[in-house]
């Protein structure tokens, strides 16, 4: 018997009269096969510790404890603190923590693993309505982890693991692909949570690059230029480069250089741009004061 089981999730969940919170982003997994090519896909072993971000009633979480050194699990919704202390009772390597991820102290957090210097992976089943908030905060925290598989919906993750020349490929891909290699491991149905969400979901892998996709001057910079080239996408990188600075004989001057010396033609679309392009196109923008 597991967690997942839907009947063993149905009785934890009328034993405590639980409703789901909307809001909170709630959908229960109930498929012990997908649990496990989770854990499968994110190769967990006994030399692992792992993050979880919202445990709900445990079901990922089982499945993390039998093969993981150690699981700390992030849980927003405080009447989920008693239900997990009950079906997670068996299990002395799991460290449930009542905090909003976005508002943990990551960094002080993981030096209460036992073993701190085991690798760090982030595996969850997020809450769909703050899926890029959690990936940016916790790539951006600095914590060493080597790589996440989280669940999130299929949209979202195509548009993180695209290629350009692609509809899903935008300032988002950027973002992720400059620190991670990104790639969607398997589909997930709706039909396979409690209650069922109005989308597909999917798994991804992403595994952080020994060093950033490309090198940059300024990596702000680089981020800002790339979220600029996009606001309007089915303009060209010119239109979209004059709305960002401005319309001026100076800046156009500026702009007509960069872009010839970054190679890029002004009648191109940011979604033609590798990372690469990006970067000599922030770099040469940057050369020119902008
Ligand atoms: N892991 C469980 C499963 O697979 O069945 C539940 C996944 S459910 C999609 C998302 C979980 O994240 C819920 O338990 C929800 O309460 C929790 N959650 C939502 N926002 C959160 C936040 N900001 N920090 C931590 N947990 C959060």
């Amino acid at each position: 018997m597991n967690i997942a089981d839907y009947s063993v999730t149905k009785a934890v969940l009328d034993r405590h009269g639980f409703t789901f919170k909307k809001s909170f982003g709630q959908n229960f997994l109930t498929d012990t096969n997908i649990l496990r090519k989770i854990v499968d896909t994110a190769e967990i072993d006994e030399q692992v510790n792992v993050i979880e971000i919202g445990p709900g009633i445990g079901a990922l979480t089982e499945f993390l404890a039998e093969r993981a050194a150690e699981v700390m699990a992030f849980e927003i919704d405080d009447r989920l603190i008693p239900i997990l202390a009950e079906t997670l009772e068996r299990f002395d390597n799991v460290q449930v923590i009542h905090q909003d991820i976005l508002k943990a102290d990551l960094q002080t957090q993981i030096q209460q693993f036992k073993n701190p210097d085991l690798p760090i992976k982030i595996v969850a089943n997020l809450p769909y309505y703050i899926t890029t908030p959690i990936l940016m905060h916790l790539i951006e925290s600095k914590i060493p982890f080597t790589e996440f598989v989280v669940m999130m919906q299929k949209e979202v993750a195509d548009r993180i693991s695209a290629e350009p020349n692609t509809k899903a490929y935008g300032s988002l891909s950027i973002a992720v692909q400059y620190y991670m290699d990104a790639k969607v491991a398997f589909i997930v149905p709706k039909t396979v949570f409690v209650p069922a969400p109005n989308v597909d979901s999917a798994i991804l892998k992403m595994v952080r690059r020994s060093q950033p996709a490309v090198q940059v001057q300024d990596e702000d910079f680089f981020f800002r230029i790339a979220k600029a080239s996009f606001v309007h996408r089915r303009k060209t990188l010119w239109n979209n480069l004059t709305n960002h600075f401005g319309k001026s004989d100076a800046v156009r001057q500026k702009l007509e250089t960069a872009l010839a010396q970054a190679d890029l033609a002004p009648s191109v679309r940011g979604e033609a741009l590798s990372l690469e392009g990006f970067a000599r196109l922030s770099d040469a923008l940057k050369e020119q004061g902008l």
